[in-house]
């Protein structure tokens, strides 16, 4: 038992030690981020007072941070040199819309302004005064009013008021905050993490070299299936296939790879739900490890080419019954301290993206990294959403691509 504690542990970096054995096909792996990631932190627009007396400045920011605080451009640093930050044009059309008394009081300096509704349209409109400066300045100094800055104070923000474009949240990468920082001083906090998963940066060479051989292994199932779609979960800890499976949509149209997988796992659990699926399922175990989740032929064959070992660990005994049923996002963790429940901890590995209802699938069994090697049309992780970064589900994976280098 000491034993076998201590060869998991040694096991956690995926050490290969069958490296010698394994396919010469090349891999590069990427990560599959969210959309907000790829891309420049959008703007904003924002009144901004260019201040021409520098001796003002402290005294306007008492007045300006207690007035008019910015809740929603925390990130931001109030003053750039001479130019401070007045309010969102949205705040000054929000109120517009919400403030009758101060709908009167602006609604003759443009006409567009009576005619508009929603607070988009009349912050189009706003935008569009910056033709004539007198304008922006009326709507903003009645702004003020009702901000309760007295006249005077009113009078000196809005007399050199202009309107600047500055990021609309913080900058997660640190190239994101190179350019944001161009556009505004903004905060920035950086994510090693979250750096190295955009550089595609992630894995040591020992964790590639698995997760290629294992790419290779199903890759193999799937040749040896007349190219049908193959999935193989994985334990992360031990580096142990759990479950192995290929898409049986002849038997039943749900029955796609992911969804078929996934009661293999069950199964490796003494549960499962196919009962058409099976008949050479291996229902050998022994002291630590399930079977069930591989079929026998698949066994031998994989084991052909394949030095890999197989097998579910065993919940332990002592453990909770209901181990997520709360929101609890240290998967392995959970692994380790309740044991195998569905598909927490382990990675999958497939040779197709996932669909909508396969990706969704894998969610609710709380699979913690999803590999996939090639695009599918009706795709969800990657060409019609990527699903796995919707903030609303309650657990989320990590998703790569593994590129055959032959293959692109
Ligand atoms: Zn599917």
């Amino acid at each position: 038992m000491e034993q076998n504690a201590k060869r998991i542990k040694l096991d956690g970096n995926q050490v290969d030690t069958d490296k010698k054995n394994c396919s010469k096909s090349s891999y590069r792996i990427e990560s599959i981020l969210s959309d907000d990631l790829m891309k420049a932190v959008d703007v904003v627009n924002v009144y901004t007072l260019s201040i021409t007396d520098r001796k003002r400045i402290s005294k306007i920011m008492v007045e300006v941070n207690k007035l008019l605080p910015i809740p929603n451009l925390q990130h931001l640093k109030r003053i750039k040199k001479n130019e401070m930050i007045i309010c969102p044009v949205k705040d000054v059309a929000k109120l517009i819309v919400e403030s009758y008394s101060f709908f009167e009081n602006v609604k003759h300096i443009s006409p567009e302004i009576q005619s508009k509704n929603s607070v988009d349209e009349i912050v189009k409109s706003l935008l569009d005064m910056t033709r004539d400066s007198n304008n922006i300045k009326s709507v903003v100094i009645e702004f003020l009013r009702v901000k309760e800055f007295t006249n005077e104070m009113a009078e000196e923000l809005s007399s050199n008021v202009g309107i600047s474009a500055v990021p609309s949240i913080q900058p997660k990468l640190h190239w994101q905050h190179t350019i944001a920082t161009e556009q505004w001083p903004c905060k920035f906090h950086l994510n090693k993490q979250l750096e190295n998963l955009y550089n595609h940066n992630v894995f040591t060479e020992n964790e590639k070299n698995f997760h290629t051989k294992i790419m290779d292994l199903i890759s193999f199932i799937s040749s040896n299936m007349n190219g049908k779609s193959v999935g193989v979960v994985v334990d992360p800890r031990n580096g142990h296939v759990v479950a192995v499976a290929g898409a049986r949509i002849d038997l039943h149209p749900l029955m796609h790879c992911s969804m078929v997988l996934i009661d293999m796992v069950a199964r490796s659990q003494n549960g499962g739900a196919w009962s058409e699926l099976d008949s050479t399922a291996d229902k050998s175990s022994d002291d630590l490890y399930n079977y069930n989740g591989i079929d026998k032929k698949m066994k031998e064959l994989i084991s052909q080419k394949f030095p890999i070992q197989f097998g579910a660990q065993k919940p332990s005994t002592t453990i909770s019954k209901t181990p997520l049923q709360t929101n609890d996002l240290s998967s392995t963790d959970n692994l380790s301290k309740y044991g195998p429940y569905l598909c927490t901890g382990y990675d999958v590995y497939l040779t197709d993206e996932p669909c909508v209802m396969c990706a969704m699938a894998l969610v609710h069994s709380r699979a913690k990294r999803i590999f996939f090697q090639n695009c599918s049309t009706k795709g969800a992780l990657k060409t019609l959403t990527k699903l796995h970064t919707i903030k609303a589900l309650n657990h989320h994976y990590e998703v790569y691509q593994i590129y055959s280098d032959t293959a692109v």
